[in-house]
């Protein structure tokens, strides 16, 4: 009997899966496996709401492999360890698993790899599981990666997509291969109060809506923040419960404006991956240092507690991160100007923010996170470095009527209009009926120290 062993990470689903279509073709049986890998949790990247999230996403791919007579095996230590335990219970002789772009998911492939042919058993590795293009498939005459956005999305709009794969019909675990308990949802503290559900049903479901309902609308409406009208698949994509490459083929088969104007964004996704990739190293260091002199946490305490609790005095500013922090999800506007505000108005270092984002986030995810905080502080690969946006203008121009910032801070909700945005302009007695901080910085002086740090006079 030949028997193969799946490993999943960020690969959650049983469509569309061609390392799972792979292990299940060439061998008569096959575990299905998930290790709660002990490096992921040092290295504290198991925040609340990712964790409830992949309960309900190992829950669901476990219930749809009971659905095919299969069952998801958990195991939990280190990775390479477990793999190697479970290949010996099974006398398996192949391993699959989707290709990683981070560091940590190069190495552990690469120890995977070792341990594995010790043993007499083969790992493949599969591309275009966790993006639709691999990274690396196409690359600039100069360099191994694109370094700015608009001639990847050139290239990478003229690749030919591999047709998505059916989920096997039936699977077969060999006898003998036990499993823990699946984590659940249920006794995790911390997890955001409106958190999204997780799973491969969910995720086909709200794809499914997203493509008869919001798309059509997405190129008008993407930045619209009140109107919450983008897809909200992110974190469905991180945990690899949807597939890029079915998402981008079902997107461009909807047609329209609002379809290219949605599959340009998944290309972003696409981009950093192929960034991190090639450059693993700007999950923590300047893609691009500009030699910035950060103010020192010490410094910036203040600012940095007031900008994560959502009490900077700037109404936009605060009802995006109290979205986050209700959520675990945030528009896609408001990751811009609360990281534009923390890195370019308080002149904090995009580490501190980053690594905030991801304590919260339930789509976060070190090639996006990092890369886009590093695009908004200017050290990545934004072409306009020294951008800064003005918190009052976003708000204006994003929220015009003040509906979102009414609906997170309600301190403020008696305020009608555009009012909200500006509440240091009141008076008196009427400003005194607000119970909301004065702005922590001045606008022009910000932009002021920044200019400086940056020398730019
Ligand atoms: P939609 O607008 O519906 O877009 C569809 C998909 O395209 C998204 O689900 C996402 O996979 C991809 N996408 C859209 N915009 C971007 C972008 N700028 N970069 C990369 N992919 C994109 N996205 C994450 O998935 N994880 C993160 O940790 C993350 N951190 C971010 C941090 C900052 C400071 C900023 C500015 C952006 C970050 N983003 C991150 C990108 C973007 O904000 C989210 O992908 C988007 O808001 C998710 O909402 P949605 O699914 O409704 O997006």
């Amino acid at each position: 009997m030949n028997v193969s062993v799946v490993l999943f990470t960020s690969d959650l689903r049983l469509r569309d899966h061609p390392a799972l279509r792979a292990a299940h073709d060439g061998s008569s049986a096959l575990v299905p496996l998930f290790v709660r890998d002990d490096a992921v949790a040092a290295a504290g990247f198991t925040a609340p709401n990712r964790m409830a999230f992949l309960a309900d996403c190992l829950a669901d791919l476990d219930a749809g492999l009971r659905e095919r007579g299969g069952r998801l095996v958990v195991r939990s230590g280190d990775v390479v360890a477990q793999v190697c335990k479970v290949v010996a219970e099974a006398e398996a002789d192949e391993v699959h698993m989707a290709a990683g772009v981070s560091a940590y998911a190069q190495r552990r492939e690469e120890r995977l790899r070792k341990a594995l042919e010790a043993e007499g058993c083969r790992l493949h590795v599969h591309d275009t599981v966790i993006t639709a293009l691999a990274p690396g498939a196409v690359v600039p005459a100069a360099s191994d990666h694109f370094a700015v956005f608009t001639p990847y999305f050139g290239r990478w709009s003229r690749q030919h997509l591999r047709d998505a794969v059916a989920a096997p019909r039936a699977i077969r675990v060999p006898d003998g291969v036990g499993s823990e308990k699946l984590p659940a949802r249920t006794g995790l503290s911390g997890v955001s109060q409106a958190l999204a559900r997780g799973g491969e049903r969910e995720a086909r479901k709200r794809l499914t809506a997203w493509l008869r309902g919001g798309i059509a609308a997405y190129e008008d409406r993407h930045d619209d923040l009140p109107g919450d009208a983008t897809s909200r698949l992110s974190p469905h994509l991180h945990f690899g419960t949807l597939s890029p490459v079915e998402v981008v083929h079902r997107a461009r088969a909807a047609g329209g404006p609002g379809a290219e104007a949605f599959v340009r964004q998944l290309a972003w996704r696409e981009f950093h991956h192929q960034v991190l990739a090639a450059r693993p190293d700007a999950a923590t260091a300047d893609y691009r240092t500009r030699h910035d002199r950060w103010r020192s946490p010490a410094e910036a305490r203040e600012d940095i507690d007031a900008w994560k609790e959502g009490r900077t005095g700037y109404p936009v500013v605060d009802a995006a991160m109290r979205q986050l922090r209700h959520e675990g999800w945030m528009h896609n506007r408001g990751r811009l100007l609360t990281a534009s505000f923390l890195t370019k108005t308080l002149y904090v270092d995009w580490r501190v923010g980053a690594r905030h984002f991801l304590e919260l986030l339930v789509d976060g995810d070190i090639a996006d996170n990092q890369l886009n905080w590093q695009w908004t502080a200017g050290t990545g690969t934004d072409s306009r470095p020294n951008r800064v946006l003005n918190p009052v203008i976003q708000a204006r121009r994003h929220d015009p009527d003040g509906v979102y910032v009414r609906r997170w801070v309600p301190e403020l909700a008696g305020l009608a209009g555009a009012a909200v945005h500006e509440p240091w302009r009141l008076r008196g007695l009427e400003r005194a009926a607000y119970d909301y901080p004065d702005p922590i910085v001045e606008l022009p002086d910000g932009l002021a120290r920044f200019r400086s740090a940056r020398g730019l006079g």
